[in-house]
């Protein structure tokens, strides 16, 4: 039930990706890069439950010269993700084997340079280092000018930013290079694919649904998404997202490969029309710049905790970090973003307090019922 797919074939050192290979599943190191041990752990667990392609995250030189100890150790491939510091590029790309960038990260540096020019720059490190890329545009980050230009066309803004990268990167004649345009509702990650395959169906396409959550929802949405995508022919490697113990990071490889194993052989679970109503928890799945481990053990209390409001249409998203967990939280009705000691409560776009971990749960249930009172209260148009 996999058909043809149109997408060219390109190398990440000797792992084909798109055309007729394989679909390949990566994952991502959920700790801090300069914890190399725990990194490296991370690296083998994946690899163990036989993952493609492993992703670390660096924003510092710190976490740079903690990825040059790693690769000493593992011959994994592996991409990294410059975050904001797109200037690391140049210190990371002899360790490893592919690049991804955010577009909407490109204008945090050097903001009298244009983004062509910053596109130039990585694909000429890319080039020399024998490395492939990636344009991973996430609805959480929209480059601040395609927010403008696009208003409250969050789609169109979404998968113009992508074919607009693509073409600064064909530009450079470099074709080794996969999109991905990730949200976390996977009804947004499967219009935003399918509208930009339709613009530029030879580029091979990373599919993910990102912050999907924990388990059992998080496989839900994403196999929702991969589902409707994949039997289309639509998407060359995925990642599955989910928010588990980091000793369990090995499952987003088997649930991946699983989804893949089901679409192909025709196995589809349709879902009932309500599974989006009542109450949405989102969640990041972690990675280098989580803050407290905790987080895990937060989030999955979260949903304990909130169960008894299941029936009601909110959101409430838990985020492990303060670089991207305040923009990523300011959709939700109630938003947590982790530091290292507190957890920052919000409800929509307004900070409500930070607390300590032992004492967040007590407050979000306040703001909850004080959500669901003033609901009930409001009148019915
Ligand atoms: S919110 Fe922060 S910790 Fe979580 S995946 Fe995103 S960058 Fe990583």
């Amino acid at each position: 039930m996999i058909p043809e797919r149109r997408s060219r074939r390109i190398r990440i050192r000797d792992l084909a990706v798109g055309g007729d290979a394989p679909i390949a599943v990566q994952s991502m190191a959920a700790t801090p890069t300069t914890d190399v041990a725990g990194t490296l752990r991370q690296v083998r667990l994946l690899e163990a439950a036989g993952a493609d392609l492993i992703r670390v995250a660096v924003d510092s030189k710190r976490d740079v010269e903690a990825l040059r100890e790693i690769r000493a150790e593992t011959d994994a491939i592996l991409s990294v993700d410059l975050q904001e510091n797109y200037r690391l590029a140049e210190l990371v790309a002899p360790l490893v084997d592919k690049l991804r960038y955010n577009p909407g990260h490109l204008h945090h540096h050097e903001r009298d340079k244009s983004i062509e020019d910053k596109v130039r720059y990585l694909v000429e490190v890319a080039r020399a280092h024998d490395c492939a890329m990636r344009i991973g545009v996430n609805a959480g980050s929209v480059a601040p000018e395609y927010k403008e230009r696009f208003g409250g066309d969050h789609i169109g803004a979404i998968v113009q930013c992508a074919a607009d990268h693509c073409a600064m990167v064909d530009a450079e004649e470099f074709a080794d290079y996969v999109v991905s345009i990730k949200d976390s509702d996977p009804k947004v990650v499967i219009d935003a694919n399918l509208r930009f395959h339709e613009m530029r169906p030879d580029v091979p396409l990373h599919l993910g649904v990102t912050e999907a959550g924990m388990p059992p929802d998080g496989v839900i949405k994403t196999r929702i998404a991969f589902e409707q995508l994949l039997s289309r022919g639509v998407g060359d490697t995925l990642r599955v997202s989910l928010t588990v113990p980091f000793d369990d990071k090995g499952m987003e490889i088997a649930v991946g490969r699983e989804l893949i194993e089901d679409i192909a052989a025709g196995r589809f679970r349709s879902v009932p029309p309500n599974f989006f109503d009542g109450l949405n928890i989102i969640a990041c799945p972690s990675c280098s710049r989580v803050e407290n481990t905790a987080f895990i053990e937060l989030a999955e209390e979260v949903k304990r905790a909130t169960e008894y409001a299941a029936d009601h249409d909110l959101t409430i998203a838990v985020m492990g970090c303060r670089v991207n967990g305040p923009g990523e939280t300011d959709d939700a009705d109630l938003g947590l973003w982790c530091g290292p000691k507190q957890v920052h409560l919000k409800r929509g776009e307004e900070l409500v307090g930070a607390f300590g971990y032992g004492e967040v749960i007590a407050r979000l249930r306040d703001e909850l019922d004080a959500l669901i009172a003033a609901r009930e209260a409001a009148p019915r148009s």
